[in-house]
């Protein structure tokens, strides 16, 4: 790959001097590499780096379809976790399903090797974020055209920051206890609006809510974060949620006028940190995992019902070609393959 990356530039520089001198500081965006992967890095699972400025191998796929799923927007390619969150959704599918929500629509996870993504998101980057549909799946199995198009159901009432009650079910807050319920989840990601309406009405064990953090957007999906998985040491872990139930002052601060003030129009803008994130920025591991050997297929490494993970599918199928173990040595060492200089 890197070496790939120098002939080509060299060449670049050749036939045109005038245009490579002008890019002769221009490293490859991260965003480019990781967007670029149409399949996971097959060796151990493991999460590297922070959810908005990593990377993760090992990953596995929600399948197209599961007993109790459809995944979306297909097209996207970013139907890929690290196994422990491909684990909690299948699980998550499972106890909705019992629960009264008919199942799950699967949005955006990461990218097969995570890191920056080309648009949208700034975290999931490392294999560990979800974001499930707040709509539940229908009776029936969509199309791909479908998927691509179908719009998710908004649950505030028309330009409000307010849950629509006509909206909103019981198997909405099942739903979300049920992700909350999980000790490797640490955050759901809603609107303050599904936050304000769960802390209005949820009775009995209240502890969960805790979990459930307001954010902008999210009226439409629930983002499900996990922690960072033991197999991870190089994962670096989110500070937990502040105590209680968070039904408090922090939760009426979103419904005062400041975090919907526009900003200034005056002050320059920052650019988007994907835009300009190189390899530099992730860690050092994220080099090996954008180098490391694919899975022999897709199928491999695709879950398509709950229990049913394939834990060492990623290794499995890459043995031949590439030892993990040599991996680990090389990471635990420091020592990790630095790209060649440019010409
Ligand atoms: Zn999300």
């Amino acid at each position: 790959m890197w070496k790939y990356l120098s002939k080509s530039l060299l060449g670049a520089s050749v036939a045109a001097s005038v245009a490579f001198s002008f890019n002769a500081n221009a490293e490859p965006l991260a965003k480019d590499l990781f967007g670029s992967k149409n399949l996971p890095a097959a060796i151990e699972p493991a999460s590297h780096g922070f959810y908005s400025k990593g990377c993760f191998s090992g990953g596995l796929a929600m399948a197209k379809d599961g007993p109790h799923w459809q995944a979306m927007r297909l097209s996207r390619n970013r139907r890929w976790g690290h196994p422990e969150l491909i684990k909690v959704l299948t699980r998550l599918s499972e106890d909705a399903n019992r629960d009264g929500w008919n199942g799950l629509l699967v949005g955006d996870l990461s990218q097969p090797r995570g890191g920056p993504m080309l648009t949208g998101h700034a975290s999931h980057q490392i294999g560990l974020d979800a974001d499930i549909w707040l709509t539940p799946m229908p009776n029936r199995r969509f199309t791909d055209a479908e998927r691509e198009n179908v719009s998710a159901i908004s649950m505030l009432k028309n330009g409000t920051l307010y849950v629509d009650d006509r909206k909103w079910t019981k198997a909405h807050e099942a739903l979300l206890r049920n992700a909350a319920s999980y000790g490797n989840v640490e955050r759901l990601l809603v609107h303050p609006g599904i936050k304000k309406k769960l802390c209005d009405t949820v009775t009995g064990d209240r502890s969960w809510l805790r979990k459930v953090r307001p954010y902008w957007g999210h009226h439409y999906h629930v983002h499900i974060r996990i922690g960072c998985p033991a197999d991870s040491p190089n994962c670096k872990p989110q500070s937990p949620p502040p105590r209680g139930t968070g039904c408090d002052q922090s939760l009426a601060w979103w419904f005062t006028d400041e975090p919907w003030k526009p900003a200034p129009k005056d002050k320059p803008q920052k650019p988007r940190a994907r835009d300009v994130m190189t390899m530099a920025a992730l860690p050092n591991a994220c080099r090996i995992v954008l180098g490391a050997p694919a899975p022999a297929s897709e199928a491999a490494v695709t879950v398509d019902r709950p229990g049913i993970i394939p834990a060492n599918a990623a290794r499995a199928t890459a043995v031949e070609r590439f030892d993990p173990s040599e991996v680990l040595r090389r990471l635990s060492s420091g020592e990790v393959p630095i790209p060649s200089p440019r010409p």
